[in-house]
Order: structure tokens, then sequence, then C-alpha cells
């Protein structure tokens, strides 16, 4: 009984310790960006058919000056809780357009929105003064949404969507496979691209309904228009399997390494879109 009690008293400290550190960070953040404490790293989008650099999504990263690197799952949801997200998502579209303008021509940015940023009117206009000061053809950039994202005011976040799809932005599901009712959303959601969650990757090259269910998400996904892309890609096996069984058209991962900071973004782009670079791997064939 006595040692019960212990154990809940030590509960309650974490408890309250977690708490205390949750609230810190959220009161560090209101400064992060005027600190110069976020920064963004980039992760390229990759054909597997051809291995070349097609684009690039921005993730961001915060560095606190006394606790080290405090993960976007930690910091991202703090934000969407304070309503310190709506800045986050402002400055990641200003820094993501005007470091991905000078990257060579056809190669895009994809940025993150949370659930509160398809809530206000904020995000249209962001979007616009980014692209307006950054000289970013609309056409390079795109936005990732969450499932889980897009429950709380579905015909409003559809709405805000289609608009800018309109003006030839690219909407990605993100994440697609975790969520809820996923078939449902490719129904009345102006999409562009369906990024298959990093779960459904991993066992890909030792079991066969995994592989199955990605080849035939794939065909859907071609069906409706959509650009397919697999997240999570990390050995070369896998990467062989996405291209040999199925009409995947990106490829995201580890395999590539991890995000990088524009500069090294860049080199990577330069090294692996190198013409020389790309007749080493033969092209193969989609089925
Ligand atoms: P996400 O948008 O699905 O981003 C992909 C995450 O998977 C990134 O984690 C990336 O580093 C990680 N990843 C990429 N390749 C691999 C791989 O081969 N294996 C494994 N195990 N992981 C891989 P990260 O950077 O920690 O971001 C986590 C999540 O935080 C993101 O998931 C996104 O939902 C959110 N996030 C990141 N940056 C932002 C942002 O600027 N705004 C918003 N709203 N959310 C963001
Ligand atoms: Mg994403
Ligand atoms: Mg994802
Ligand atoms: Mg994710």
């Amino acid at each position: 009984k006595a040692r019960g009690k212990g154990q809940y008293q030590a509960f309650v400290e974490e408890m309250d310790s977690e708490f205390r550190y949750r609230q810190r960070l959220k009161n560090d953040l209101a400064i992060a960006i005027s600190e110069d404490q976020l920064k963004l790293v980039y992760q390229p989008l990759v054909d597997p058919a051809t291995r070349r650099v097609v684009g690039c999504e921005a993730l961001a990263r915060w560095t606190h000056p006394e606790l080290g690197p405090i993960a976007p799952d930690v910091f991202i949801g703090l934000a969407e809780e304070t309503g310190q997200i709506s800045a986050i998502t402002r400055w990641v579209l200003q820094t993501a357009t005007a470091e991905c303008v000078f990257w060579p021509q056809p190669i895009s940015v994809a940025v993150n929105v949370s659930a509160r940023d398809l809530r206000g009117e904020d995000l249209t206009r962001y979007v616009s003064e980014a692209l307006k000061a950054s000289g970013l053809a609309p056409g390079r950039l795109e936005i990732e949404v969450t499932e889980t994202a897009l429950i709380e005011d579905r015909e409003g976040a559809a709405a805000k969507l289609a608009a800018l799809a309109d003006k030839g932005i690219g909407i990605a599901l993100d994440d697609f496979g975790t969520g809820y009712s996923s078939l449902s959303y490719l129904r009345g959601m102006a999409f562009s691209k369906l990024k298959i969650d990093r779960s459904f990757i991993a066992d890909i090259t030792t079991s066969d309904r995994s592989l199955k269910l990605m080849a035939n998400v794939a065909r859907l996904g071609q069906d409706l228009d959509l650009v397919l892309v697999a997240e999570g890609v990390e050995t070369e096996d896998q990467l062989e399997a996405i291209a040999r069984h199925t009409a995947i058209d990106q490829v995201q991962g580890f395999l590539f390494g991890t995000p990088l900071p524009a500069p090294e973004t860049r080199e990577l782009i330069a090294r692996m879109n190198r013409r020389d670079a790309r007749s080493r791997t033969a092209k193969r064939r989609r089925p």
C-alpha cells in the first residue's frame, strides 16, 4: 500500500513537471521566431524510376537556447494549443518560398499546415504574401494537410483548399491511411497528391499484403489523377520493391539522407540531378 502511494506521488510529480515543462515551452515559443531559434530543413522527394529530386518538404526545427532541440511533434502541438501556430506557419511559408526560389526551376517545396491554419482566414493571405515576396511560381508551392486536420470544419477546410488549388498551388494529403474515413476525403477535396504513411512502407519487403496494398492504392491514385508518394523509404530494398511493383510517382525517406538546411539541400539536388548520376541508374519500367 505504501509503495502504491509512493508511486502515485511520483506520478503526480511527473505530471506536474511535465505540465511545467510544456508551460515553459509555450512561453519560450513566443520569442522563438524573433530570436531566430526556428530553422527549416528540407527532405527531397525523389522519382523512383530516375532518382531525380522533383521536390522538397520543408520541416521546422526548434533549438531551444537552454533545452536544446525540441521535436516538431512536440512544439507544433503546443503552438496549436496556444495559437502561435499561425505565426509559425507564416514564417515557414515566407522562409521556404524564399529559400526554394534559388533551386533549379521545376523543384517544388511543400509546407505543412495544421488544423488551426485551416480555420481562420490568415492562411490564404500568408500564402499570397509569401509567393509575392519570394517571386516563387504558385505551381512550385505545395500545402500538406493531414486527415485529422480536416475533421473539425470539413466544409470550411475544403473551400480554403479549393481556393489555393485554384491559384495553381498543389494540395497534398499527408500521412494517408492513418486517419479517419480516408476514402471520403478523396471525393470532396482538391487534392493533387497523396502521401502514403510510412507505416505502410515499413514492412513492404517482408509482407506481401503491404506490397499489394501499396500497389493498389497507387493504382487508385493514378485513376484519380493524383500524384502518389511513399513516405519513410529507408532502404534500397524498399525502393526497389516500390519501383518494381507499384506505380508510386515519388518516394521520400532517410534512404536519401536526413532532412538538411537549404544550402546543403541545394547541393544534394545538384548532385542527385546531375546527368551522369542519372544514367548510372537504369530507368526501371513501371508496371
Ligand atoms: P510529416 O509532415 O509527415 O513529415 C515527415 C516526418 O517523417 C518528418 O519528421 C521526417 O523527418 C520523418 N521522416 C522522413 N523520412 C523518414 C524515414 O525514412 N523514416 C522515419 N522513421 N522518419 C522519416 P519531423 O521532421 O520530426 O516532423 C514530424 C511532423 O511534425 C511532420 O510529419 C509534420 O506533421 C510536423 N511538422 C514538421 N514541420 C512542420 C511545420 O513547419 N508546420 C507544421 N504545421 N507541422 C510540421
Ligand atoms: Mg508532411
Ligand atoms: Mg507525412
Ligand atoms: Mg507525420
